[in-house]
């Protein structure tokens, strides 16, 4: 197990965090001065939470008509919210008095969690776990790297959950051994990119969907929260990566949507039956099939597809793997480019790191095929990097005990684990 260092841990205090910690239940009573009855749309179902974050400019321009407001208020509601990165409705105070009472009284919130706890590696990484209003608890990732052809300026990486926990149990990932609970929201997938910029004061140039969860499984909601990080945070779709360890039918409607971002592909293997034993979803898509779904997105939306690949000392960091990885590509085509990732070991798994020279080897080997690689820099080792790592730490089962979740949500996320358990045999 990788230690983690006491004095780095620290639990996030600041006044901004208490405000966030404060309750926030507001009375839903009606608004004395609510002029306007209010219209379907900012008086949302039930399920559709009334959270700003992930509202387009659109949409909260009809909010404002809805409330009685005019049109323009909605836009300054998105610069609230999306530049201002303002975190409760009673600190919007460029609106009218009126408005935000009548949007708390109404049970508007912006949408943004507390931060449970935070850790700081020493090369600057810092993982933190937010609590949602559920108390379930996520991880999301800051990583700075400073940018080599730009001195001076810091490329701001956030790598972020889609869902609480996951359904897929690969081998060697500690959120899959840490069960699986539910989808994230749309804007609790945006928040964590908010989150991020806070901790350090800077604005996020990048994202990848690498966090907690199999975003493929969340489509819904990772695609409307692509479209506000792109159209409303003003995230740039190249800057954007969703990755996938490949559910059946997904690649496709994903490429159908023709996005400027990454897809990348966690293959681990270079033939079926090994990524059977790593990725045991693997069974319900074959690698074929994976392949000419990646062939098809590369045709559709000429984004190259990356190929991300976790060296097991032992199991699957041999040369020979390499080789066959490499005849994998070229049969399946061009625009491929692979990223391999040496093993950040986690608590009680079976696998091991690879010795530098191994990695080195596989990387000549499939370099002399022709094939462009990279090796992820292991960062934040000490912060305990690895997905699902902290969260196991502080919760062990994310479904919590049968109190703290209803009935119906319940019965939902059993339905979800069973549709993945179904992709998984
Ligand atoms: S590697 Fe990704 S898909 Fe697999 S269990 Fe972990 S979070 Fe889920």
């Amino acid at each position: 197990m990788i230690a983690i260092s006491t004095a780095l841990i620290h639990q996030v205090c600041s006044p901004s965090v208490a405000r966030a910690l404060r309750p926030r239940c507001v009375a839903a009573v009606p608004s004395r001065n609510l002029s306007t009855s209010i219209s379907p749309s900012a008086r949302p179902s039930p399920e559709a939470p009334k959270v700003l974050i992930g509202l387009s400019d659109q949409e909260l321009q009809q909010l404002a008509l809805d409330f009685g407001q005019e049109k323009y208020r909605g836009k300054q509601l998105h610069q609230l919210i999306y530049k201002r990165k303002v975190k409760e409705v009673e600190e919007f105070t460029n609106l009218p008095l009126k408005f935000r009472t009548d949007l708390q009284e109404a049970g508007w919130r912006v949408g943004r969690s507390p931060v449970y706890q935070s850790v700081t590696a020493a090369d600057g990484t810092v993982k933190l776990l937010l609590k949602l209003d559920d108390n379930r608890l996520i991880e999301t990732v800051g990583i700075p790297v400073e940018d080599k052809n730009n001195k001076g300026s810091v490329r701001l990486t956030a790598c972020i959950s889609s869902q609480v926990g996951c359904p897929l149990r690969c081998s060697f990932c500690a959120t899959g051994k840490g069960g699986f609970s539910r989808n994230l929201q749309r804007h609790e997938i945006v928040e964590q990119v908010f989150a991020i910029e806070d901790i350090f004061n800077h604005r996020v140039t990048n994202v990848v969907f690498m966090g907690m969860g199999e975003p493929m499984l969340n489509m819904k909601s990772v695609l409307e929260a692509h479209r506000c990080l792109n159209k409303d945070v003003q995230i740039g779709q190249r800057m954007i990566t969703i990755s996938t360890v490949g559910v059946p039918n997904t690649i496709q409607r994903l490429a159908s949507h023709k996005l400027q971002s990454t897809l990348a592909v966690s293959l681990h293997a270079p033939n079926q039956k090994l990524r059977e034993t790593i990725v045991p979803s693997a069974k319900a898509y074959p690698l074929e099939a994976l392949m000419k779904d990646c062939r098809d997105y590369f045709l559709q939306t000429s984004r190259r597809v990356s190929f991300e690949y976790a060296l097991l000392a032992g199991v699957n960091d041999a040369v020979e793997h390499a080789v066959e990885l490499a005849k994998l590509l070229h049969e399946w085509g061009g625009g491929y480019h692979v990223n391999l990732i040496p093993f950040n070991p986690i608590e009680g798994s079976e696998y091991q790191r690879p010795y530098k020279k191994a990695v080195m080897a596989f990387v000549a080997a499939l370099e002399s095929h022709k094939i462009t690689v990279s090796v992820r820099q292991t960062r934040g080792l000490d912060a305990n990097a690895a997905c699902g790592q902290l969260r196991n730490q502080f919760q062990k089962n994310p479904l919590l005990v049968d109190s703290d979740i209803s009935q119906p949500e319940a019965a939902e996320a059993a339905e979800a684990a069973e549709a993945a358990e179904a992709v998984a045999c």
